[in-house]
């Protein structure tokens, strides 16, 4: 048996709708500016800027429908976002076997600190103390792609007490999940336990404790959080 000089921090994992197995969660990438009214949103020109990576951590996908309002901000932001569950990896994936990887899909928000993210682009900065602080993704349970198929096209929205803030649809994509997969899988080589965060459509914006965030996928039910 391995022997640790303090306890081994627990293996992070996501719940599986309908089963009591757990996903053991490996890697966290996040793809920015997938959408194009997103992108215009932020200054950003979707023709001349084609969307890009960055990571969250594992253990910063929270699945307990709470999202403590975080240190060092007056700005988080709220992108809601599908999230690809992958089973299985390999590098070079072709476009045509990628969605063959996938496990399944849940509802993510990726909560931003969006003074600091603001702050870290001005310097050229790496984009970790906006992006990747404890809790700074809320998440939902997989649903396995024998489940839910592998959605293409449906409303994503996100709503803030009730009152509607996000509302795209996946078919918008710039580029779509295969083709993330793909991509990806030239620059890294891709796991089972890997997810991906596939960017959000426009109207991100700020939440204060108190708020209900309710994130919402077709096919993939509703995922409520409460800024604490
Ligand atoms: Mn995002």
């Amino acid at each position: 048996m391995t022997d640790y000089p303090f306890p081994a921090p627990p293996q992070p994992v996501l719940p599986i709708v309908g089963s009591d197995q757990l996903f053991p969660l490996r890697r966290v990438y996040c793809v920015g500016r997938n959408y194009a009214a997103h992108a215009r949103e932020m200054g950003h020109d979707p023709e001349r800027e084609p969307p890009f990576f960055f990571q969250k951590n594992p253990d910063s996908l929270d699945t307990s429908g709470r999202f403590p309002y975080p240190v060092k901000t007056a700005d988080v932001h709220h992108e809601v976002e599908l999230l690809v569950a992958l089973g299985a990896g390999g590098r070079d994936i072709a476009a045509g076997d990628a969605l063959d990887a996938v496990f399944g899909y849940a509802i993510a928000l990726d909560m931003t600190r969006r003074d600091l993210q603001g702050a870290a682009k001005k310097l050229g900065r790496p984009w970790e103390i906006g992006k990747a602080f404890e809790s700074a993704a809320p998440t939902g349970p997989v649903y396995t792609s024998k489940q839910v198929g592998h959605p293409a096209a449906g409303r994503v929205a996100l709503t803030v007490n009730g009152t509607l803030r996000q509302e795209g649809d996946l078919a918008d994509m710039i580029w779509r999940v295969p083709e993330i997969i793909a991509y990806l899988s030239t620059y890294f080589t891709l796991a089972p336990g890997d997810v991906i965060l596939t960017g959000t459509p426009a109207g991100v914006g700020p939440v204060v404790a108190g708020d209900r965030m309710r994130g919402e996928i077709a096919g993939l039910g509703a995922l409520d959080v409460a800024v604490v």
